[in-house]
């Protein structure tokens, strides 16, 4: 689950971790107070007014604006509140930005004496340890800087089991040219991010830029924070903090409907049961000389509700030309998910435009095949892989 700037922030906060402080708005008017209460707060009389989105880039695209006086920050608020924002993140269309974060200004007064970082933790799998990458060159894209200049960005393990240990936020703080003070706070403030990473199960923090302010404090001025979807029941106030507005809404509808769905790009949409096998869907598409639409597992019961749903899931997409079901009949049976596929697409009527092809293996395969011949209806039967294959080639020639 990913979470807007000002969400992540508060996480970090709670861990002890120093952020750029700031208050979140939706109306200008909001923003206007809330650019009075941090004064109030924090003594600023600079604001950053900084889009809330799901996408990072947000600068590049005009949605973080320095505001110098409060006619200004009402200014920058209703120019980004409404807008909609094109970042490098996002996609081609943008995104719609329902609210603000009305920020302390960190950079003043000498913009000479700051200086920004790059910090990520994350997880690497093929090492099964936890990594903190970070950079002196921060602020901007970390993928041009790790293309044009490798050498300036580090990496350190951490081994889940011992944890951070003192010496590598040492070795980190020098590494990234500090000392004195700064240097102190350096190794705090990495200190307590390893500790919220852990904490909060997140799957990733990645703070660009991390700021030294000029009177030598570290503190996180941006927050992309993501935490593991499976360790949620455990954390059922980051549950609140889910914005469905940011995610893919078929990708929530089908979440709604308990199926396991991922829209991809391709023409051909595929309906399996377990994610292994829909691995194995996908390849086989690509084998047919297709590319798979989407991943979508149904779970273990393929019963005629839930494959409804599903078809008509699939069927938003106007590339779909042919679905594939790919079903293995172990604990349900083969001829019990053939009724469900029939009795589904006899409901749907005219709905369904393309060819449908079921390839149904296990307990009753043969009996399911006959029901599907039988039944008179544009769909199409396999019992191997192989003829499953050449039916979808078939569909899309
Ligand atoms: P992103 O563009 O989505 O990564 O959003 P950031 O939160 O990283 O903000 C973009 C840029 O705005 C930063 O890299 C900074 O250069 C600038 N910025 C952010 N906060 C401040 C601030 O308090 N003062 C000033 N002057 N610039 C800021
Ligand atoms: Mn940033």
């Amino acid at each position: 689950m990913n979470l807007h700037e000002y969400q992540g922030k508060e996480i970090l906060s709670s861990f002890g971790v120093r952020v750029q402080r700031g208050i979140v708005a939706t109306t200008v008017d909001e923003a206007f107070k809330a650019a009075q209460e941090m004064t109030d707060k924090t003594g600023t009389n600079w604001w950053v007014v900084k889009a809330q989105i799901h996408a990072g880039g947000r600068g590049k695209g005009g949605g973080v604006k320095l505001a110098k006086s409060l006619d200004e920050v009402k200014e920058k608020a209703s120019e980004i509140i409404g807008m909609n924002l094109i970042t490098p993140q996002t996609s081609k269309e943008g995104k719609k930005v329902h609210q603000v974060f009305i920020a302390e200004d960190m950079y003043y007064p000498g913009e000479t004496e700051v200086e920004e970082f790059y910090m990520s933790v994350l997880l690497d799998r093929g090492k099964g340890k936890n990594i903190i990458v970070y950079s002196t060159e921060g602020g901007m894209d970390i993928e041009t800087v790790a293309e044009k200049t490798p050498e300036r960005i580090f990496t350190e393990e951490i081994d889940p089991a011992v944890g951070l240990q003192s010496f590598q936020a040492r070795k980190i703080a020098f590494n990234l040219g500090l000392s004195g003070a700064a240097f102190k706070d350096m190794v705090k403030f990495v200190d307590s991010l390893y500790k919220a990473y852990i904490e909060s199960d997140a799957t990733l923090f990645e703070i660009n830029p991390v700021l030294k302010t000029s009177d030598n404090k570290i503190a996180a001025v941006d927050a992309k924070v993501s935490i593991d979807d499976n360790s949620l029941f455990r954390h059922p106030d980051y549950l609140k903090l889910r914005d469905v507005r940011e995610e893919d809404p078929t990708e929530v509808e089908a979440g709604e409907a308990g199926l396991n769905f991922v829209k991809l790009d391709g023409n051909v949409g595929c309906m399996v049961n377990g994610a292994g096998l829909a691995m194995a869907t996908m390849d086989i598409i690509k084998l047919s000389g297709g590319n798979p639409a989407n991943f979508l597992d149904v779970g273990g019961t393929a019963d005629a509700e839930r494959v409804e749903k599903a078809f008509r899931i699939i069927l938003k997409d106007e590339s779909v030309k042919a679905i594939l079901v790919n079903i293995f009949g172990g604990i349900v049976r083969c001829d019990r998910v053939a009724q469900g596929i029939l009795d589904a697409y006899k409901n749907m009527g005219d709905s369904i435009k393309v060819p449908i092809i079921v390839r149904l293996q296990g307990t009753n395969a043969e009996i399911a095949k006959k029901m599907i011949d039988d039944s008179g209806l544009k769909v199409f039967s396999a019992i191997t892989l192989e003829d499953a294959a050449n039916e979808v080639t078939k569909a899309l020639a």
